[in-house]
């Protein structure tokens, strides 16, 4: 059988579901946070890595420099963060968030 020399390129991505069906509401207990100073492709200013991106079961992550999770459809699952190659994701409890935003 000969070898699909495209395989390495293909890529399964999900994305969010139009409407209010796949919103998260208020029911997420923990929050992924990226920390800049360990993410790749912001430290690097290059287009690399993206874990977090191809690993995201609801597809809420942005491939950007600075990837940018939509807390409007996060799950608060953990993938990303188990998925992120230096430890980029802390995933924080959201009653911290709260807390931290009523202040
Ligand atoms: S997996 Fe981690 S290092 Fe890679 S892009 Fe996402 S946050 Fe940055
Ligand atoms: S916690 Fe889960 S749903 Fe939220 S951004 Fe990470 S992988 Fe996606």
């Amino acid at each position: 059988m000969e070898k699909d020399k495209t395989f390495a390129n293909r890529k399964s991505h999900s994305e969010p579901g139009p409407g209010d069906g796949g919103r998260t509401g208020s029911w997420r207990v923990l929050r992924p946070v990226i920390d800049p100073e360990k993410c790749i492709p912001a430290k690097t200013n290059k287009k690399a890595c993206f874990s977090c991106w191809i690993f995201c079961p609801d597809g809420v992550i942005t491939k950007t420099k600075l990837p940018v999770i939509d807390y409007e459809y996060c799950k608060g699952c953990g993938i990303c963060a188990e998925e992120c190659p230096t430890g980029a994701i802390t995933m924080v409890e959201e009653t911290l968030v709260i807390m931290e935003e009523e202040k």
